[in-house]
């Protein structure tokens, strides 16, 4: 496994590598960006103030709306003759953002992903797949690059029809994959209604990305597929895909910490939380020249993991994301996701079922949760004892893992369109 050199430095080289790429990125911005200017001296703290990783912290931080009223190059830290490309985020949370980057960033992401392709066991010997879209969106480029730069055989089949793409798999011995782990399922689906065996494919390696995917649907493609398969973290704001990724030990993402500052806070206060808590992943940039972002709130749900990982590399790692900040509830002081709520009914049910959480928030403060579960057809041709039992045992495993009073309502199959809905009732104004 090739691992490069900078992902296994002593923590602290690391730690005085990324503070004085720090020091010259806020001595940028400040100087460059308008608006971060206005923010520092509004928080009365100026560049040469931070002079520890520590006080990152005093720094104010910018998020998705900062970016939008900024549009299109409020925040760029370059003039545009020295920008040589433009692209933009997918667009999936509101309108796209476009991004520009400089020659020295692109050569960053490239070495990034090429970085990720090789903590992933992708060599110069592979045929890289990429079934990204080609267009706007950074997935398709940055692991094209990626894998040139390792010296792979890149085909840029973009996003074909499954079909196509495993014709092209087939014909030309594609071993590895980079796709979204959605389009994934999509072609596994096309092999199996087709008269193709996954023998017949030289696949090996599968690298995703730009979604969240939970560990079953891992399993589902790595047995449809016949592959290993990799999460590859990152988002357009931030640079594209090369953020993180995992190493073959599968243990969280490692954050290529050279490039990234990485803090996880508690999405209503603020405030940064210690390791393992689950909070929103916040990301500063600290080798970016056109678009460098400080203390950017990714909306991302994460939890940063300090333990040595047995793959040698000496970066702080991430917990796969599995969700938005968007979807956190507040009930009585206490915060949820509905991804905990599905686990509990799992561990009952032996599936995650989709489930629509009614939120009453019109006193102001949400005193109840009410979770409306989808059964299978089969538990509800079942007698009515025994359905009301079921919701009983849901409702008490439900208020022990949260501890907070639920009301559990059974739904039937298909009644609900989504795997996750959230229902707010709101005050009438
Ligand atoms: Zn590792």
């Amino acid at each position: 496994m090739i691992r490069d050199e900078i992902e296994t430095l002593p923590r602290e080289e690391l730690e005085q590598l990324q503070l004085e790429r720090l020091q010259a990125t806020l001595n940028r911005v400040y100087r460059n960006v308008a608006f971060y200017r206005r923010a520092f001296d509004e928080a009365g703290i100026s560049p040469e103030r931070i002079t520890s990783l520590e006080d990152l912290k005093l720094l104010p931080f910018t998020d998705r709306e900062t970016l939008r009223r900024s549009q299109p190059y409020g925040m760029f830290a370059l003039p545009l003759r020295e920008v040589v490309r433009l692209q933009t985020t997918s667009g999936t949370t509101g309108d796209p953002i476009v991004v520009g980057y400089s020659r020295n960033d692109v050569e960053h992401w490239t070495e990034l992903m090429a970085r990720s392709l090789a903590a992933a066991g992708v060599g110069k010997e592979d045929v890289v797949q990429i079934a990204f879209d080609y267009g706007l969106f950074t997935g398709a480029l940055g692991f094209h690059y990626g894998a040139e730069r390792i010296g792979a055989t890149v085909i840029p089949s973009s996003r074909t029809p499954p079909e196509k793409q495993i014709e092209i798999m087939r014909n030309y011995r594609t071993t590895v994959l980079a796709c979204t782990p959605s389009f994934a399922l999509e072609i596994a689906e096309a092999i199996r209604g087709s008269t193709l065996s996954p023998a017949e494919l030289s696949l090996r390696v599968g690298i995703f990305s730009a979604e969240p995917w939970p560990e079953e649907v891992r399993r589902e493609i790595e047995e449809a597929l016949r592959i290993t398969a990799f999460d590859c973290y990152g988002l357009g704001e931030v640079m594209g895909p090369g953020v993180s990724v995992e190493c073959e030990h599968k243990n969280g993402l490692h954050i290529f910490e050279d490039h990234f500052i990485a803090e996880v806070i508690d999405p209503r206060t603020g405030e940064v939380l210690p390791d393992g808590e689950v909070g929103e992943l916040v990301l500063t940039t600290i080798t970016k020249e056109a678009f460098p972002l400080i203390r950017y709130r990714t909306g991302d749900l994460t939890y940063l993991i300090r333990e040595p990982c047995p793959c040698g590399r000496t970066t702080v790692r991430m917990g796969r994301v599995m969700e938005r900040t968007d979807n956190m509830i507040v009930v009585r002081g206490v915060s949820l996701f509905p991804s905990q709520i599905r686990r509990v009914i799992a561990s009952i049910e032996g599936v995650e079922p989709r489930i629509r959480l009614v939120v009453d928030e019109s006193s102001g403060v949400p005193e109840s949760l009410e979770v409306q579960v989808e059964v299978s057809e089969g538990v509800f041709t079942d007698d009515v004892g025994k359905l009301v039992r079921l919701e009983g045992r849901m409702k008490e495993m439900l208020e022990g893992e949260l501890g907070i009073p639920v009301e559990v309502r059974l739904v039937e199959p298909r009644s609900l369109s989504r795997d996750v809905e959230i229902v707010r009732l709101r005050r009438r104004t």
